[in-house]
């Protein structure tokens, strides 16, 4: 097998919608983000709006421009932002889950200025009714998902940025969930950690481990797992097996 060969999916990363082109080396429009994405032999992006996870006044209104947007391009698919304080953005969620090219629920607690002793319960029990996929950007070390993802079975909770925060958190969290039903991806700074992916794949294997990127240098984050010094076999899931397994639903329309 030769791993460069795999289209991989990148399973999180974000544009910017209304870009400031502030910063030329920082430019993160959709077309550029696809057009890296395409030099790093990815063939899926599942998206999250910028905008819509750093301001609230916008979730709704992002929500509904990706959701129109993934029926136009065949690579995107979309993350539904939730806020908890906007019922506007569960109604939405209700009509999106399991519909069209909508994978699951993102949120973005620290983004959104809220925690999930706040509205963990409010978030979760309606994603239980959904079975829905949740991405959520850590408020804390990995471990502190457990009591949701053990109160909550019927969601899978993606807790992101694998390595941040107390790294081998993220081992404790996937070895500990009573239901399984605890996942990570590699988006972010921390899995560039020379023993990263090695120390998580090396505790709990490589089977709920997803690839992203977060929008930055899709090829960078494809290069960590391609050198990782872990099997060929665990480097194809991540970039691509475990989310289409995942996601089979979804995909598979
Ligand atoms: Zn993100």
């Amino acid at each position: 097998m030769d791993i460069r060969e795999i289209k991989a999916i990148d399973s999180h990363l974000h544009f910017e919608h209304f870009p400031k082109y502030d910063n030329e080396m920082q430019v993160s429009d959709q077309e550029t983000i696809w057009k890296v994405a395409r030099a790093a032999n990815v063939d899926k992006l599942f998206i999250s709006v910028l905008e819509a996870v750093e301001n609230t006044e916008v979730v709704e209104s992002e929500n509904d421009y990706l959701w129109n947007l993934s029926q136009e391009l065949d690579y995107l698919y979309q993350w539904v932002v939730i806020d908890p304080r906007n019922e506007n953005t569960f109604l939405q969620a209700k009509r999106m889950l399991g519909n069209g090219k909508c994978v699951g629920i993102k949120l973005h607690p620290k983004g959104h200025n809220y925690t999930l002793a706040e509205f963990g319960d409010k978030i979760f029990s309606f994603a239980s009714d959904f079975g829905a996929i949740v991405q959520i950007h850590p408020e804390d070390s990995a471990t502190w998902i457990l009591p949701y993802a053990d109160k909550y079975p019927d969601v899978t909770f993606i807790v992101a940025h694998m390595c941040s925060w107390l790294g081998r958190a993220y081992a404790d969290a996937i070895e500990q969930a009573k239901h399984g039903n605890v996942w990570t991806d590699t988006s972010g700074m921390a899995s560039f950690y020379n023993q990263g992916i090695e120390y998580v794949v090396n505790r709990v294997g490589a089977d709920k481990i997803l690839y992203g990127s977060d929008g930055y240098a899709a090829g960078f984050q494809r290069g960590r797992i391609e050198y990782a010094q872990i099997s060929d076999e665990d480097k194809a899931k991540i970039l691509r097996y475990n989310a289409e397994k995942l996601f089979a639903k979804t995909l598979g329309k």
